[in-house]
């Protein structure tokens, strides 16, 4: 066994301890864990009675309007897509302006590299923070320092007598009580940034505490909420980037398919395949091999990265002797050799630079075509993300192959060229499905003479797998949105999709699955619209014609299937993108931003048109009490359940709700009275009441301070400001309850 492999089986492995850890995590909120949780309980319980009293001052969260401007700030601060050098530099500053330390020092972790990288810091000098911020952590350094025994709250506190003590005992020590208050300088701080399984992201180190001693209960708290929200902001910037990574090959994917119409012969679409790809990524070879059938070897057609020269004549043996290409070749299956260095002895790479590699086999269903190699400077350079991504320029090279020899042979090849050169086109410009789907049943309409062609979708009803019509040209006895056929069960088209591979059927009568999409089909052939292995939908043709489909028009259809299966995805990905920076991360609610702008809009709008509208507020009871007791990720739960409790008892495209900030939602009631207000708030908070104690640790309530415009502000100032008393009062009656403005 090569390197090669162990590294597929290393991620395979990866991928499903890696689900397995998610499963676990997400089970513990479930019912059935409820019990092995309320065993832990207890123990939990007297982890927090051991933080020693004189690091906390177990004082109630005191002055909490202060508190809560804080957390606005932190939310205010951190919300928007934020770079991660963004956020560390806006933590840094919180922690030294807001909460008062001299010293402090941001990591965040490189997900790519696995190390931790010192992102910003304050009060240390330029110099010795270059250092710093050049040498890479690696993963665990923060393991050793994260032990149990430091934890107070959600943060780890090590004092330096625990250090000097570590060195001749291990066991555990007892702090000299006299020492503990002060800070020393030599003590630290560490509050962990996680993400949502509860991996660390992040570390915010802390020294030069505000007024010289260990930081109470009240300042370690804000940490930690910052910590919290600077995690989450991290985990979107991610997303945000992968977001704009995919987009950037996706443009790569079009710009080659766009050059589909104007190709003149393979050789020169390969090469504007290899340039394309060496200019807008950063590797350092790229290289495209064909395989010859007659001598059975390979070579290497188009490269960007060295001279041509070196290439002309070469001949690469398929199979172990060939090199990375060869056995890629053989196998059929993907390679990634993360380490050269370490593998000289079996593989000399193409790039004398090159300190890693992949290469992904070009195929046409289980034929090889080719290989394409890309090499890189880096060691381990290649993730799954570009895995993927050259797997998919494979797939778009190998059909772009085939259609080459099928346009030969055809004497309507300038029509499809025209038709993949529209299509091409219009999947830079439009990016809503709905139409996307409309203009390419008009273009295959036009281009082919079919007497009806479709597109199905996959969609899952009631957990069962469906594909439903989503778009059509020429005859059809069937409602579109309305006609759907059972995945592997109805149709050639459930047929087609549940094996992934094109179904072609001469004469529908003889089939037994076979559902008519209208009454003179004599032969369907219907082909899936795949990303990767998924299947997206279904394109189907049908013909009065008995026997109308040949193998050119499966493999036509399947070059149109893969440019659908790109537009698809690029307009799912621009959904996604709209609609990250308007809702919510935590609870896909809309988010303050969202808010504001909607209740000045329906404010206009009720005035405008003379009617009533219900602003309602909610504050969760003893929150803070309930993250302290069970921790942050426990609490995020609660945001969770509490939002979709909301969802549920509002109308879908009438009513609006948003997470104001922390544990406070809005909810905007257009054309609703006091009445009607007040039912849906009682609604939301009885419901929330049963569903909270069944399914979370510890039951947890809800207060609500509800206004009516304009009985209680005739703008948005005063409406807010009466929901916000509103609620205020619900909270001094004792809670768990509802309150209408001017009725406390
Ligand atoms: P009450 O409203 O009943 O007066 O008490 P409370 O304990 O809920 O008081 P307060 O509104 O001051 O506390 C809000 C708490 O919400 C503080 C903080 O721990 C928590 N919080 C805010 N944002 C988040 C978040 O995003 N995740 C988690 N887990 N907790 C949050
Ligand atoms: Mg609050
Ligand atoms: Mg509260």
């Amino acid at each position: 066994m090569n390197e090669g492999d162990t590294n597929i089986e290393k991620t395979d492995a990866m991928e499903k301890a890696l689900e397995k850890i998610g499963e676990i995590i997400s089970l513990r909120g479930d019912p059935e864990h409820f019990e092995a949780w309320k065993k832990i309980e207890p123990f939990l319980k007297a982890r927090i009675e051991e933080i020693p009293q004189q690091f906390l001052k177990l004082s109630k969260w005191s002055d909490s309007s202060k508190t809560l401007d804080l957390i606005l700030h932190i939310i205010k601060i951190l919300s928007g897509n934020l770079s991660v050098q963004e956020i560390a530099e806006r933590v840094v500053n919180i922690v030294s302006e807001k909460l008062g330390f001299g010293i402090v020092l941001v990591s965040i972790l490189d997900p790519k590299q696995n190390v931790f990288i010192r992102m910003s810091g304050t009060g240390i000098p330029k110099e010795e923070f270059e250092q710093l911020a050049q040498t890479h952590l690696k993963a665990d350094h923060y393991k050793k320092l994260m032990q149990e025994k430091f934890k107070i709250s959600q943060s780890y506190l090590i004092r330096w007598w625990h250090e000097e003590k570590e060195s001749t005992d291990n066991s555990s020590y007892t702090p000299p009580d006299e020492k503990s208050g002060e800070w020393n300088p030599k003590d630290m701080l560490l509050v962990p940034m996680n993400d949502n399984s509860g991996s660390l992201i992040g570390v915010i180190s802390v020294d030069n505490p505000p007024g010289g001693t260990v930081p109470d209960r009240s300042l370690l708290m804000s940490l930690e909420i910052l910590a919290a929200r600077a995690g989450q902001a991290i985990l979107e910037s991610w997303m945000y980037e992968k977001t704009q990574r995919r987009l950037a090959q996706m443009e790569i994917l079009y710009d080659i398919s766009s050059r589909v119409s104007t190709i003149e012969n393979e050789k020169k679409f390969l090469k504007q395949v290899c340039d394309t790809l060496k200019n807008q990524t950063n590797y350092l070879w790229v290289g495209i091999l064909l395989k010859d059938s007659e001598t059975e070897t390979l070579y290497v057609s188009a490269q960007n990265g060295l001279e041509d020269i070196r290439f002309s004549g070469v001949r690469y043996k398929i199979g172990r002797d060939g090199g990375i290409a060869g056995s890629v070749a053989a196998s059929g299956q993907f390679k990634i050799i993360p380490n050269l260095e370490k593998a000289r002895q079996q593989h000399i790479p193409f790039h004398h630079r090159a300190k890693s590699e992949l290469a992904v086999p070009i195929r046409k269903r289980d034929k090889v075509l080719g290989v394409i190699v890309v090499e890189s400077e880096q060691i381990n350079a290649f993730s799954q993300e570009d895995r993927r991504f050259i797997r998919t320029l494979a797939n778009q090279v190998a059909s772009v192959l085939t259609n080459i020899a099928i346009t030969k042979m055809r004497d309507e090849e300038l029509r499809i060229r025209r038709a993949l050169f529209e299509i091409g086109n219009m999947l830079s410009s439009i990016l809503e499905p709905e139409r996307l789907l409309r203009k390419i049943m008009d273009i295959l309409r036009n281009t082919f003479s079919y007497t009806s062609a479709a597109i199905f979708l996959s969609e899952e009803i009631d957990g069962e797998e469906y594909l439903v019509l989503k778009a059509f040209a020429g005859r059809m006895d069937r409602e579109l949105g309305e006609y759907k056929l059972k995945k592997g069960a109805e149709g050639v088209v459930g047929f087609a999709a549940s094996t992934g591979n094109p179904m072609n059927v001469p004469d529908v009568t003889k089939f037994p699955l076979y559902i008519p999409g209208f009454k003179e089909a004599r032969s369907e052939l219907a082909v899936p619209i795949k990303y990767h292995d998924k299947v997206l939908g279904v394109l189907d043709v049908e013909s009065e014609k008995a026997n109308a489909f040949d193998e050119r028009d499966e493999n036509l259809l399947e070059l149109f299937a893969s440019e659908i299966s790109v537009a698809l995805i690029n307009a799912q990905l621009y959904e996604k993108l709209e609609s990250l920076a308007i809702t919510d991360g935590l609870t896909e609610l809309y988010n303050y931003r969202a808010f504001m702008e909607n209740l000045n809009r329906e404010i206009r709008r009720a005035n405008r048109l003379n009617h009533k509208l219900a602003l309602l507020f909610a504050d969760l009871d003893f929150f803070k009490k309930y993250n302290d007791t069970f921790g942050h990720p426990q609490g995020d739960k609660v945001l969770k359940l509490f939002a979709e409790t909301i969802r549920e008892n509002i109308r879908k495209e009438v009513d609006f709700s948003a997470r104001y900030g922390g544990e406070e939602f809005t909810i905007i009631l257009p054309e609703t009275g006091v009445e009607e207000a007040k039912d849906v708030a009682e609604r939301i908070r009885e419901s929330f009441a049963g569903k909270s104690e069944k399914e979370l640790l510890r039951q947890v309530t809800v207060s609500f301070g509800i206004a009516i415009f304009p009985e209680n502000g005739k703008d948005v100032e005063t409406l807010l400001k009466s929901a916000d008393e509103a609620l205020y009062m619900a909270k001094s009656q004792g809670r768990n309850r509802c309150i209408i403005a001017g009725e406390g």
